[in-house]
């Protein structure tokens, strides 16, 4: 599946709701989950990892989805294939 099928998924499956909450309510619940993230990193539980990591991708699709934003398009636009900063992959920028 692609991103953008992904989206679009979570558009149809969430999209109404998604209208009612409003997008600061949806961009609360994404950071509750990425507190819920930073709990399960300090755990070291992977498998709460793995499902704070869906939820996060799935909350992001649906502030993009609030604001009419391509997440692929967007992200494939900043993330070309290489660091934007250096031009090389793997990225040689200095931290
Ligand atoms: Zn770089």
């Amino acid at each position: 599946m692609k991103i953008s099928e992904f989206q679009e998924m979570i558009k149809e499956v969430f999209y109404d709701k998604d209208m009612k909450r409003g997008i600061d309510g949806t961009f609360r619940w994404m950071v509750e989950e990425i507190g819920e993230l930073a709990r399960a990193i300090k755990k070291e539980d992977r498998k709460k990892m793995e499902e704070e990591i869906a939820d996060i991708f799935a909350w992001l699709c649906s502030i993009a989805n609030l604001s009419g934003i391509d997440v692929e398009k967007s992200t494939l636009k900043k993330y070309p294939g290489v660091c934007s900063k250096c031009g090389a992959s793997p990225c040689e920028c200095k931290e």
